[in-house]
């Protein structure tokens, strides 16, 4: 379901961001660190989906705002996938098992 390109890129990077922010960081600190860091691309799409209507002040209203939110949506999924990484949770499970049970919804 998940692409292994992409898994591959997720184990990768969350061994990046390790060394860059120190490996001595603790497992708490970090899991943190990455669920703010999925909240701030959650708040950027956020501004992207609000500007594409308009519905933002006049100052966030330059440029392509669909074109963004695709990006940001791209940032949405890849911090979701490294908090994931970083908490040993099998994201792709969990999709199968999440997709399996909307399919059973009854309306
Ligand atoms: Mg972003």
């Amino acid at each position: 379901m998940l692409d292994k390109k992409l898994l591959n890129f997720i184990s990768r990077e969350s061994k990046r961001l390790i060394r860059f922010y120190g490996s001595n960081t603790d497992s708490r600190t970090r899991n943190l660190a990455r669920l703010a860091k999925v909240t701030e691309e959650l708040g950027e799409l956020s501004n992207e989906v609000l500007a594409i209507d308009g519905d933002q002040r006049s100052s966030k209203l330059s440029g392509n705002h669909r074109e963004k939110a695709a990006e940001e949506i791209a940032d949405v999924i890849i911090t979701v996938l490294l908090l994931a990484e970083h908490l040993d949770l099998d994201a792709e499970r969990a999709l199968k098992q999440k997709i399996k049970k909307i399919k059973n919804r009854k309306y």
